[in-house]
């Protein structure tokens, strides 16, 4: 890295990831700049009812254990849209797959062993615009500069670095990241491959004043020839099984096209009187065979593209996010293990390859073809049994993501349960400095000489929690992911061995 470059690396697109990942390399004391194409961050898309984001588990918790989830607000007073008012108790829908709901009184939270009473939410529901303005205030205020306006036109990069082009300025750092969503220009010029398959849809989301609304009905609507859903009055969304011809035709949105679409899709002749707004998208589904090229790194919707069903991008970008912030941030203060920052790639590729298969396994169930409907029919009468609701939630909520790390011990990998100490404090309250825990549930002097190995890397928290799951000693990394765990006497070499991969020891 050269010292006189004022940046240590530059995110290209001020989306919820950039702005999340950004947030993650400040904490780590990384000075970044962020280009974002767009000059204004508002947009009626981020905005509710369009701009209604899901979020599952390991977001919740990435944003909890930051202090960023007490600061969002709109959940507070805003109804799930999966959750069916009218149906109250056990039959309470809180999801679906494919627009088949699974009932709140089917899911046995008992299954998942590793989560305990003191975690955080397993699904909430905010807001686009919500999101990123909590993440810009913060990134901000830890000294991240965002240029509004300044698209990333084009970028070379040397062993030493990458030059960015934008309009006529030119700057300088020695990392890339592309967080610039699907249309990555960061992972076209950046010679990533992006595999996969082709759309089977349009799928529209409009703002639009119908003449005679009675003849729509509200809710999801899976037709003969497609789907359309109204959450309110007005705000229609459409899935047209054109294989993904409109949008990829570039075309004008016209009042006449959507109700055309529409009265086919809902086999109606409903009029719309004004077209307020409208956007296409399709359930085309890709991701990058790699996520780093020398010196440039891909995530979020840059590194992979997928259907909105289910709501997971934005999830899977945040967990990228979460994964690639600290990895980055060691190997620019050269504290990274050899294949840290490799680890990025071998950890979220796999989780990616599963949202993408989620994705597509929606699609396949909802095809407005006899084959699809006698699947859907045979998943809906599953989806009232106990162990299929429950897989489902687990699912979509993101219970079970976990990453290899070998079969050192059945919590190795996963996101470390919210550990509840006596005095009322919960282990996800100590990891808003982003800093990796030797946490020691015994209390041995030993165990807090050994993290002071690791200098700042490693904190040692220590104390009996309320539930300990039978552990004595855990090693959590910056990203709350258990590195090491025990559930006898902690053995220190053991410990060095696991944390070997992770952090780098300056006192041995
Ligand atoms: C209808 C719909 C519903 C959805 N619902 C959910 C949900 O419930 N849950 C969920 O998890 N996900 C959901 N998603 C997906 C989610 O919105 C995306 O996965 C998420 O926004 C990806 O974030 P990102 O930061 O990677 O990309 P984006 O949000 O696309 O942000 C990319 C940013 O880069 C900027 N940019 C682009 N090109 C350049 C350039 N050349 N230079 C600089 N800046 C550039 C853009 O202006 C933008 O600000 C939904 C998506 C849609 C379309």
């Amino acid at each position: 890295m050269k010292q006189d470059q004022p940046y240590d690396v530059i995110i290209s697109g001020a989306g919820p990831v950039g702005l999340f990942l950004a947030c993650e390399l400040a904490l780590s004391k990384c000075r970044v700049l962020i280009l974002e194409k767009a000059e204004s961050p508002r947009s009626p898309f981020k905005q509710l009812p369009f701009g209604v984001r899901g979020l599952s588990a390991p977001s919740i918790e990435a944003l909890y254990r930051r202090g960023l989830l007490e600061e969002l607000e709109i959940h507070k007073r805003l109804k799930n849209p999966h959750v069916n008012s009218v149906q109250q108790g056990p039959r309470r829908q809180v999801g679906h797959f494919a627009g088949i709901p699974f009932l709140e009184g089917n899911i046995d939270t008992s299954q998942w062993k590793h989560r305990l009473e003191s975690s955080t939410e397993t699904n909430l529901i905010s807001e686009m615009e919500e999101i990123e303005t909590i993440l810009t205030r913060r990134s901000v205020a830890l000294g991240v500069e965002i240029k509004r306006g300044l698209p990333l036109d084009s970028f070379y990069q040397t062993n030493d670095g990458v030059t960015v082009q934008s309009g006529d300025q030119t700057f300088q750092s020695p990392w890339l990241v592309g967080c610039d969503g699907a249309r990555s220009v960061v992972r076209k010029l950046g010679g990533f491959e992006f595999a996969g398959t082709e759309p089977e849809f349009t799928g529209y989301s409009t703002k639009v004043d119908i003449a005679d609304p009675e003849k729509l009905s509200p809710g999801r609507n899976l037709t003969e020839r497609g789907m359309y859903l109204q959450s309110q009055p007005g705000f229609i969304v459409i899935q047209d099984f054109d294989g993904g011809a409109f949008h990829s035709s570039e075309k004008q949105i016209t009042l006449e096209h959507v109700q055309e679409v529409l009265r086919r899709i809902s086999n109606t002749d409903v009029t719309i009187s004004a077209l307020h707004f409208a956007t296409t998208w399709t359930d085309r589904a890709r991701q990058a065979t790699s996520y780093s090229n020398g010196r440039i790194l891909l995530a979020g919707d840059a590194a992979h593209i997928h259907s909105p069903l289910g709501g997971q991008g934005l999830n899977l970008g945040l967990g990228d996010a979460m994964n690639l912030g600290w990895k980055l941030a060691a190997t620019i203060h050269k504290k990274a293990p050899e294949g840290l920052l490799d680890s990025y790639y071998k950890e979220r590729h796999p989780i990616g390859a599963q949202v993408l298969d989620w994705s597509r396994a929606q699609v396949m169930i909802m095809k407005p073809n006899p084959q699809a409907r006698a699947l859907n029919s045979i998943i809906r009468d599953l989806m009232e049994t106990r162990d299929a609701a429950t897989y489902m939630a687990a699912r979509v909520w993101g219970i079970f993501t976990h990453y290899d790390l070998g079969d050192v011990h059945p919590l190795v990998g996963y996101s470390v349960p919210n550990f509840e100490f006596e005095d009322g404090r919960r282990i996800g309250e100590f990891m808003q400095d982003g800093q990796g825990i030797l946490l020691d549930f015994d209390t041995k002097t030993s165990l807090k000489t050994l993290a002071n190995e690791y200098g700042d890397q490693v904190k040692y928290v220590s104390g009996r929690a309320k539930e300990q799951l039978g552990l004595s000693a855990v090693l959590i990394r910056p990203d709350g992911i258990i590195a090491w765990a025990s559930d006898n006497e902690p053995d220190e070499q053991s410990i060095r061995q696991a944390a070997s991969l992770w952090f780098t020891q300056f006192i041995s």
